[in-house]
């Protein structure tokens, strides 16, 4: 298995729109693009760095997993996202190794294969994986 880089940091805010006045104005960094994901009650914005990225999370509606972390720990970083080469193989390989996982690997708003680690594998953070 090889880690390469981190591919983003999801950041739990309650608006993507009063978060872009710091973001964005104060810290001159661009919006690339806004995604709506409808059946999580998500709304995502994509920051570009070189590199890397930056993804805001605002809910769009009670009971979704942004709603839930906001009202538990308030706005802040809500994962890291690692990028992997050869997704399936990282995931088969994990699992041999015991390593719990939040839910089953799915399609992301990016369209590429994701899957979520149980934060207790990580020393209380919540790891992202993507398909490179
Ligand atoms: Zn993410």
């Amino acid at each position: 298995m090889k880690i390469e880089k981190i591919e983003h940091i999801g950041i739990a805010v309650k608006s993507i729109t009063n978060a872009m006045r710091f973001y964005g104005d104060i810290l001159n960094l661009g919006l690339s693009e806004i995604v709506d994901v409808p059946n999580r009650k998500l709304r995502i914005a994509f920051i570009e760095l070189s590199g890397t990225k930056l993804e805001l999370l605002e809910s769009m509606g009670e009971g979704s997993v942004i709603d839930r972390f906001i009202q538990k720990k308030g706005e802040g970083i809500h994962h890291i996202c690692f990028e992997v080469e050869d997704f399936d193989k990282v995931v088969s390989e994990l699992k041999d190794k015991k390593v719990e996982f939040v839910d089953e690997p799915r399609i992301g708003a990016e369209g590429k294969k994701i899957v979520f680690l149980q934060p207790k594998n990580a020393f209380g953070v919540l790891i992202e994986l993507k398909e490179k």
